[in-house]
């Protein structure tokens, strides 16, 4: 199973749900994990791919 790199929370749990896009290619899902991490998953058919995610929220210079 694969899981956070960050924070090693599961992939399979997201803990907060920011947005949800329906597409041509399937439905893209913004989710944030426990450690701020934002991720998008993409939804192909039963499976959902995380394909990007960001830093946690603290761990750059993003302070602004
Ligand atoms: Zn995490």
């Amino acid at each position: 199973m694969r899981c956070c790199p960050f924070c090693g929370w599961p992939d399979d749990d997201p803990v907060t749900t920011v947005s949800r896009h329906r597409g041509s290619t399937g439905t893209t899902v913004w989710t944030r994990c426990i450690c701020g991490s934002l991720q998008t998953r993409v939804r192909d058919g039963a499976a959902t791919v995380v394909c990007a995610r960001s830093r946690p929220v603290g761990h750059t210079a993003a302070t602004a």
